[in-house]
């Protein structure tokens, strides 16, 4: 099948599979998740090698794109089994380990990614990390671990990240385990929405063969890098599951807003100003990244998709909730419950905040290129000298998209190495929202962006 049969495939198999509606305020019914998955959902994320589809970034975000015409919950699941277990599977696991986990994701419940734990910051795991395992022997390891809201918990496996033990001290580099469930014990969390996904406290005292340890790379240094760059990949490729989202949120706007209130009008064109936004970053995706290349030199881009992504999402959902008036407060209402299932969206994966104050740090060091090419960045250097210089914007500009007079001036003022923590999260909004509107086509997402940038320099002044 070609790209665009396979996708029609796709969309007909959503549309026989949950012909007979779908229930988002309980557990997805198993049986049908298996059906989709058998149907081929999956297959972009998964190698040639292993039957799935020829490597096409395009069509994994189309998958994450139309599941989201199902809701979240739908988009997020087909997010978790492909970005977070299917492809580490097959980039790290042996090939017994791979076989394993290809049997209980096509043919059973499939797992999760297990990082965050209840004891610990989830936005300082890989140094808070205390989850551990031990070797007893050449064939045996102690795992002890207590992980929590993953996301598909009491499916058949969790993919746990977890650091070695040796006499008695962690070793700063985290590893996987491939963990069936006889191994977990689970106390489930009731959460706040997204009750179509199942959450639990996952708890792990066992011993089990060692044959279970995924390195995720020989050498320490290498193996904390691959770690990181499993959630570069997956903040790259999550704008297929918001901009499906954002599309759900234009459908039912039409579907359910009123039209004769001019305020209401306007909200309703600040939503689509929203969906061209993430258009853009829809398209960077697309265009930029590869399911057969390398993602670790663009931690900034997926940063910036997945904090813009997220916070438009986001916002363009809370906007609907509020013009449903109070349908907008009916549970299971098909409008109500977008905003709610969304809300973790700009927590998980990285919290924004944080990835804001990290996308300052990425825009204001010299880049891996830099560094080879011998390029020193000089901390009195200006944000516009570096704006100027730095080619990962100079690659997608757009001639037409000229900075404002006030914009460089804010940019003039800020030298690369003069930011407080506080101010590191404001400054990181405005670089991330300069990254979009610098590649803008549409004249109303290119101004939408620069009031919102406008925004951030005034809370930027205020803190
Ligand atoms: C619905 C849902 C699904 C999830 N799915 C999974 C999953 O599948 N697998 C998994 O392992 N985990 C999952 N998680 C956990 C999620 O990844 C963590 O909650 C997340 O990493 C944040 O960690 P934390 O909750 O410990 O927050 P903390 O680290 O305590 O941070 C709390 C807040 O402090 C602020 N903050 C923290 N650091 C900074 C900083 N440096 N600069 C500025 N502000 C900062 C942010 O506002 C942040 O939201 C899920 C969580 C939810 C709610």
């Amino acid at each position: 099948m070609d790209t665009a049969a396979f996708l029609r495939h796709i969309e007909e198999s959503f549309a026989r599979i949950f012909s007979d509606g779908l229930c988002l305020m309980e557990y997805l019914p198993e049986d049908k998740w298996l059906a989709l998955k058998q149907a081929g959902l999956l297959l972009p994320f998964l190698d040639e090698q292993h039957g799935g589809r020829k490597a096409d970034q395009f069509e994994i975000q189309e998958v994450l794109r139309i599941a989201g015409h199902y809701g979240v919950p739908v988009t997020l699941r087909t997010g978790i089994e492909g970005a977070l277990v299917l492809q580490p599977l097959q980039e790290f696991g042996n090939p017994a380990q791979i076989a394993q986990g290809l049997d209980l994701i096509f043919n059973g419940e499939g797992g999760g990614l297990a990082v965050t734990e209840p004891e610990t910051s989830g936005a300082a795991i890989a140094r808070e990390m205390q989850s551990f395992y031990e070797y007893r022997d050449a064939n045996t390891v102690y795992v002890n671990a207590a992980k929590y809201w993953q996301g598909n918990s009491q499916s058949d496996f969790l993919l746990v990240a977890a650091k070695e033990r040796k006499n008695g001290k962690l070793s700063k580099v985290i590893n996987l385990l491939l963990v069936p469930k006889q191994y977990i014990r689970y106390e489930a969390l009731k959460s706040e929405g997204l009750r179509a996904v199942r959450y639990a406290v996952n708890r792990i005292d066992a011993e089990m063969p060692a044959a279970q340890v995924m390195k995720l790379s020989e050498s320490d240094t290498a193996g904390l890098r691959a770690f990181q760059n499993i959630f570069i990949r997956s903040r790259l490729q999550l704008v297929g599951m918001t901009h499906g989202i954002m599309e759900y949120i234009v459908e039912n706007a039409e579907k359910f807003v009123r039209r004769d209130i001019k305020f209401v009008e306007y909200e309703r064109r600040e939503i689509l100003r929203r969906y061209a936004v993430s258009k853009i970053l829809y398209g960077f995706t697309c265009k930029h990244v590869s399911p057969d290349a390398p993602v670790a030199h663009q931690l900034m881009e997926a940063n910036i998709i997945k904090t813009l992504a997220t916070e438009f999402t986001y916002d363009a959902a809370q906007m609907l909730q509020k013009l449903l008036g109070a349908k907008g407060f009916e549970r299971g209402h098909p409008a109500s419950n977008i905003a709610i299932d969304f809300r973790p969206f700009t927590i998980f994966e990285g919290p924004n905040d944080m990835l804001y104050a990290e996308i300052y740090d990425q825009f204001t060091r010299a880049t891996a290129a830099e560094k080879e090419a011998g390029v020193k960045l000089d901390k009195s250097q200006t944000l516009l000298m570096r704006l100027q210089s730095d080619n990962r914007f100079g690659t997608v500009s757009l001639p037409e998209r000229a900075l404002p007079d006030d914009i460089a001036a804010f940019l003039s003022r800020h030298t690369l190495g003069g930011a407080c923590p506080l101010e590191k999260v404001f400054i990181g909004k405005v670089v991330a929202k300069l990254f979009a509107f610098v590649q803008a086509e549409a004249d109303d997402a290119a101004a939408f962006l620069l009031k919102s940038i406008r925004k951030d320099i005034l809370d930027c002044a205020y803190c």
